[in-house]
């Protein structure tokens, strides 16, 4: 079978991926890229460096800068990208921030800082995409990056919790809105990877043990290891896959 007529493929696909410039963002962007999508490479840093990794695989990437906390900006990103670069046909909502106070000393600022980036934002970029989807009567595939919180607790990170048990939930209502009109919306919920997001984490030998002897593949994940669950839900395979919260967790939810 030739790549393109893999039920895997992306050939043809263009997809845009928020915080695409580290991180998990980074590795789901080189892995669409790699299964053939055009990658529209979001967010407020540069992103020369996915932009060269992918350009170097011989794929296509194109850099947009936009600050998702801002409102105003982040309103007009799907229609000027589109403007751009052509229709979308996959949107993945990756970029997200966390901050760490226990509960008793959390702050509104935190609160609402994380809430934005990592729940507003990601609703209305959902919004934004589906409609334009929607109004050409084109398929698409929105991909949520959820989280282990957004089955478990965790500890000192009360926005962040609240925003991806959030995340998980819009994704089941966008699931159940969308899925009879061509669109599929899922998540991946990544276990515990190496990126900044989990500096602190691995920085802190008590808290970076505990967590290692949990992991049944005793390791952290890598943000690769993402790469190819996105790969996947963009995917015609994933056709009848809706309202998924996908973990990669390298099995710390079955312990
Ligand atoms: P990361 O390396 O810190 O990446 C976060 C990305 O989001 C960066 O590209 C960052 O851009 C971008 N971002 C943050 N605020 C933004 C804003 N206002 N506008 C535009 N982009 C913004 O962390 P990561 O681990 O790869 O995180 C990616 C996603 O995975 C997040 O949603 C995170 O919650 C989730 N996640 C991570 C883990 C893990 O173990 N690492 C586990 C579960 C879920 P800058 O580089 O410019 O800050």
């Amino acid at each position: 079978m030739t790549q393109a007529a893999s039920p895997f493929s992306l050939a043809g696909a263009r997809a845009l991926v928020t915080g695409a410039n580290t991180g998990i963002g980074q590795g789901i962007a080189v892995a669409l890229a790699g299964a053939g999508a055009e990658v529209l490479a979001v967010g407020r840093s540069a992103m020369d460096e996915t932009v060269a990794l992918i350009t170097a695989a011989g794929g296509v990437c194109h850099a947009i800068r936009c600050d998702l906390a801002d409102s105003a900006a982040r309103a007009g990103l799907i229609s000027e990208a589109m403007a751009r670069f052509g229709p979308l046909d996959i949107l993945v909502n990756n970029a997200g921030i966390i901050r760490r106070a226990d509960a008793l000393d959390f702050t509104e600022q935190d609160w609402d800082d994380v809430m934005d980036v990592n729940l507003k934002a990601v609703f209305f970029l959902a919004q934004a995409f589906a409609r334009q989807a929607l109004a050409a009567k084109r398929p698409g595939k929105i991909i949520n990056i959820a989280s282990m919180l957004s089955f478990q607790g965790g500890i000192r990170v009360a926005s962040y919790t609240a925003s991806k048990g959030g995340v998980a939930g819009i994704t089941r209502l966008l699931a159940c809105e969308w899925a009879a009109k061509g669109i599929n919306v899922n998540a991946i919920a990544p276990g515990y990877i190496v990126s900044n997001n989990t500096g602190a984490l691995r920085a802190d030998p008590d808290r970076s043990a505990a967590i290692l002897a949990r992991i049944p593949a005793a390791g952290w994940g890598a943000p690769d290891d993402i790469g190819g669950a996105a790969v996947f839900l963009a995917s015609k395979a994933a056709r009848y896959v809706h309202g998924a919260i996908l973990p990669v967790d390298g099995g710390w939810l079955a312990r």
